[in-house]
């Protein structure tokens, strides 16, 4: 096992790693900015090292300067956690080469599902639900709208290389797809470097499900079941839960199954998440691969009981997985919730600044994974979230209910965070009938 990890990372995800390491008696190393000075997850580290100012372009994002950290640190594995340099398949290949160990999937890996189009071609071999469209990407543009004409508009236009929902269109006719071409072409080109667009079906109400899998460096690979993330604005997950609700048991099992044999093929090690849209006849299409842990695993580690940040450690170390798929169960149901310092009254406005109150809910199946604390500052230079509320039950309804005492306990001020909304969407039909899609939050929260 490692005896040092260095965490490039920060926040809620950064004190997550420490505790998965503390019990696997590994020590840690965290680099952060100088906006993170003080921030109370560093003190939980054996040792933190300033490695420039807040932009995340001059510290979170320097390659450079995390090698160097772990250098004179000695670290011999290194753990990028959500996003910064996770998904960089280069930073994994220069921790490797430089000595460390990157807790996540090889370059060669990362690089294969990371490439949507590759991706696609490796999932169908392994028998994982895919969108209709082009077969691989688009070299002839009358070919495109051929395909597109075959399984029907609307369709949506991809980038292969894409990320964070750029480089994509909707197309509603061959017109707009030709035009849709281009310009995702042009944007991908910018965007990515790399101008390969490709088409495919385009779903108008879906819901959002996907599979937590891991694998190791023996040829295992594993699902720990799945999560419905449909509660989503602007495509930023807000609720997450899992198991996903009133889905047909043997169709998530075969869905399942082929997410793990999907990493099993691309000889991937550590965790990752297949995410699929689910349409209302529970069909199911892949979107994508994202090679990292998620922000939302912990719902996954309430009901199988696994934990998902050790066990990624554990296989970058070499171990074997220490389960085999019968082993995981399924047991209750649990939701998480983000807590995003964020006024959803005023258009979902940042709010950085002091936290003076931050009293947070406890009882039952109660799990905070937050690094605030009263006098914490948030600041201005990263991503809005301050913390995630994950409550785990015996069963969705309880879950609902325990969730509702949960957020109404959970004191924060003066700063506004999501709480409100959450309070809201868990008393709304559509979600706690499980009729909700992608767009419901929008929709309830869209003026007309
Ligand atoms: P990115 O890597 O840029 O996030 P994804 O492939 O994950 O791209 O897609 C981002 C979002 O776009 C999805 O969560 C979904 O809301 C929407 N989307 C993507 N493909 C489709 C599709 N074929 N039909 C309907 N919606 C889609």
């Amino acid at each position: 096992m490692f005896k040092k990890v260095l965490i490039a990372n920060r926040g809620e995800i950064a004190l997550r790693i420490i505790r998965a390491c503390r019990e696997l008696g590994i020590e840690t190393i965290c680099v952060y900015s100088s906006a993170d000075k003080g921030g109370p997850w560093l003190e939980q580290a054996t040792q933190s090292i300033c490695i420039g100012p807040g932009p995340s372009k001059d510290s979170y994002l320097r390659i450079d300067r995390i090698i160097a950290a772990a250098e004179i640190s000695h670290a011999d594995a290194i753990h990028p956690g959500y996003g910064f340099l996770s998904e960089n398949a280069h930073f994994a290949e220069v921790c490797r080469d430089s000595g460390f160990e990157f807790i996540g999937p090889s370059p060669e890996a990362m690089s294969l599902l990371g490439d949507k189009v590759n991706c696609k071609r490796l999932a169908k071999q392994a028998g994982t639900p895919i969108f209709p469209g082009t077969e691989g990407g688009i070299e002839d543009i009358d070919e495109a709208v051929k395909i597109a004409g075959e399984i029907g508009y609307p369709v949506i236009v991809k980038a292969a290389g894409g990320g964070g929902g750029r480089g994509m269109r909707v197309a509603t006719d061959e017109k707009s797809l030709r035009l849709g071409i281009e310009q995702a072409r042009q944007e991908a080109a910018a965007a990515f470097g790399n101008p390969m667009v490709f088409v495919e079906k385009y779903l108008e109400s879906a819901r959002h499900f996907e599979v937590q899998v891991i694998g190791d460096k023996h040829g295992n690979a594993v699902h720990l079941y799945e999560r419905d993330c449909s509660s989503q604005r602007r495509h930023q997950k807000l609720i997450e839960e899992a198991p996903a609700p009133g889905v047909d048991p043997a169709k998530r099992e075969k869905v399942c199954a082929s997410a793990a044999e999907l990493i099993r093929r691309a000889n991937y090690a550590g965790a990752a998440t297949c995410e699929f849209l689910m349409d209302k006849k529970q069909n199911f299409y892949m979107l994508e691969v994202n090679t990292r842990v998620q922000v939302e695993h912990p719902i996954s580690e309430a009901i199988t009981g696994i934990d998902i940040v050790q066990t990624g450690i554990r296989v970058a170390a070499g171990e074997a997985l220490p389960f085999k798929q019968k082993d995981i169960r399924i047991n209750g149901h649990a939701m998480e919730f983000r807590i995003n310092a964020e006024d959803p009254a005023r258009n979902f406005m940042p709010q950085a600044g002091l936290v003076e109150t931050w009293a947070p809910p406890g009882g039952p199946g109660i799990r905070l994974d937050s690094h605030v604390r009263p006098g914490y500052r948030v600041p201005t230079n990263y991503d809005s979230m301050v913390g995630k509320l994950i409550v785990h039950a015996p069963d969705r309804e309880t879950c609902i209910k325990r969730s509702i005492g949960a957020l109404q306990e959970f004191q924060v001020g003066p700063i506004r965070t999501t709480i409100p909304l959450y309070l809201r969407l868990l008393k709304e039909p559509l979600f706690t009938e499980a009729r909700h899609d992608i767009k419901y939050v929008e929709r309830l929260l869209s003026p007309s």
